[in-house]
């Protein structure tokens, strides 16, 4: 088998593997590397740029942030169609910044990474793909994203379904939904942009929801041409309208961590638009979440509730107790025929990377050291897996702004950290545990009377309350944590070669 060696290997090609790409082909003659991509290799399984805009393409597929505001600050885009910019249109944002920052040879697509193992003796990350191909690596980035692997419910039956079953993620365009019986379960992000076109199609719709969601409206609509021109021709104006966009979202973060029960006023907010879209009452008790507002993810939709008041939709409440080879059965056990069913039922949160993948020094495989709960220095460095670096790694979610600033932040963060080891020829850099343990502490502290924790269950938390995911604080927070390298949190090791 073939074998290669490059100075940087990144896993994905999502939005923080091209922002790591183009980060290093900028700051390349400062970190040694060759101007043109080389000594970088991009590992992507799927064989596109794109990453979760890739993959999901769900019917209804969008953004919830702001066009505005999701889109990279290196990457500015003055043409944004709509306020909050569809699927198509985001994979089409993303291919056109890889092509425009040059980023394509350093791409392995459709060639994802079976495991990486650091060999302590070569000082070199050991990479194995799908194919059986060897790779070598001075420095690992991940870039896997947080919500990459679909979660699938453990309902009884559900390998007995005889009809097609599928997931938001893993969306199958083969399957024909347009006059057939199409059962959805789950009520979150990705089901609230998938019903109102499903509900056009299908013959019926059954939503099997098991917590009503919060729901505010969305405000959405195209961005006049007229708009675009003028972004495109004063940048300035494009600029303030996404730091305005970025200090109104920003300033939720207060209520979010500080003062909960400031959430209150947006409650209100929410149950009057699901007043206004559903008058049948029996209807709007069963959509009224019982929970802190906040405490999962607000989610935003102007179709969503008029989707469901439709007479070919049924919300089944309580969500699904099994299925069977023809059909679901509700909370109550009523059997309702289906022809497809479509899990809506989000991602493994607290494992993007599975057991069996990336082993550090002494075979130490990180998804077993992360345990149920992980975490990890600015979510960026793990104490004890030397050269390996992870952007959306654990506790840089951001459910009320834009990921991308995170992303942003962490690049500037790893750059740092690349430049420090060619300036000092360093061999390692790891994290020092007693750092990563005092951050931990901190964090989880700030953690403590957060919405996130006012008693609601959600992908955000551990089993036992513990909320590995999220950052307790604003994208601006985030910037200032990361932009000053602290070197007297790492150990090192000098005496690089090559
Ligand atoms: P999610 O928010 O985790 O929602 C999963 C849904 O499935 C919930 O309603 C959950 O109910 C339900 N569910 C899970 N297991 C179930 C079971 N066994 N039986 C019945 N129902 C079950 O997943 P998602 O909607 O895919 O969204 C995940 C995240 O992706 C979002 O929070 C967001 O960060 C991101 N996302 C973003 C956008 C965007 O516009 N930017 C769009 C889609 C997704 P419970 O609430 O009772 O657990």
């Amino acid at each position: 088998m073939a074998e290669t060696h490059s100075e940087i290997a990144i896993l994905g090609a999502g939005f923080s593997g091209l922002a790591m790409a183009i980060a290093l082909r900028r700051a390349a003659p400062a970190l040694g590397l060759p101007a043109d991509g080389g000594g970088v290799a991009v590992f992507e399984r799927e064989p596109r740029v794109g990453g979760t805009w890739a993959v999901n393409r769900y019917p209804g597929c969008a953004c919830d942030v702001p066009s505005h505001l999701y889109s990279l600050a290196v990457a500015p885009k003055a043409d944004w169609s709509r306020a909050y910019a569809a699927q198509p249109e985001i994979l089409r944002y993303i291919e056109d910044v890889a092509r425009q920052h040059g980023v394509g040879p350093e791409l392995r697509l459709g060639c994802g990474v079976a495991s990486a193992r650091y060999d302590a003796a070569a000082g070199r990350w050991r990479l194995r793909s799908d194919h059986g191909d060897e790779h070598t690596a001075r420095v690992l980035i991940s870039a896997v994203g947080g919500l990459s692997r679909p979660k699938l419910p453990k309902i009884a039956g559900i390998d007995s379904f005889e009809g097609p079953v599928l997931h938001t993620a893993r969306w199958d365009d083969a399957v024909a939904l347009e006059g057939r019986r199409v059962a959805v379960i789950g009520t979150g992000a990705s089901a609230i942009q998938l019903v109102p076109p499903l509900a056009r199609v299908a013959r019926h719709l059954d939503l099997y929801q098991r917590t009503p969601a919060w729901i505010l409206p969305r405000h959405d609509g195209p961005i006049a041409p007229w708009v675009q021109r003028a972004m495109a021709r004063w940048p300035l104006l494009r600029r303030l309208r996404r730091e305005a966009l970025r200090w109104s979202m920003d300033a939720r973060s207060l209520a979010f961590v500080h003062m909960p029960w400031l959430m209150r006023a947006v409650e209100l907010q929410a149950l009057r638009h699901l007043r206004r879209q559903v008058p049948d009452l029996a209807l709007r008790r069963a959509l009224t979440p019982q929970y802190r507002i906040g405490c999962k993810r607000i989610l935003v939709a102007d179709d969503y509730y008029p989707a469901i008041c439709q007479p070919n939709v049924t919300l089944r409440d309580g969500g699904a107790s099994a299925i069977e080879p023809h059909g679901v059965r509700d909370h109550d056990g009523a059997l309702h025929p289906a022809d497809v069913v479509v899990l809506a039922t989000g991602f493994e949160a607290t494992k993007p990377l599975p057991e069996g993948v990336v082993f550090g020094p002494g075979e130490r495989d990180l998804a077993r050291h992360f345990g149920d709960c992980p975490r990890a220095y600015l979510g960026t460095a793990v104490a004890g897996f030397p050269n390996l670096f992870m952007l959306v790694g654990p506790n840089t979610g951001i459910g009320h702004s834009s990921l991308l600033l995170i992303i942003e932040a962490q690049v500037a963060l790893v750059t740092q950290l690349l430049r420090w080891m060619h300036d000092d020829r360093l061999r390692t850099v790891a994290v020092r545990a007693d750092a990563e343990e005092h951050y931990n502490a901190d964090l989880q502290q700030r953690l403590q009377r957060t919405v996130w924790g006012s008693g609601c269950q959600s992908w955000y938390l551990t089993a036992d309350g513990r909320n590995p995911t999220l950052w307790p604080g604003s994208t601006y927070g985030f910037e200032r944590m990361t932009a000053t390298l602290r070197r007297s949190d790492f150990t090192v090791e000098t005496g690089r070669d090559g």
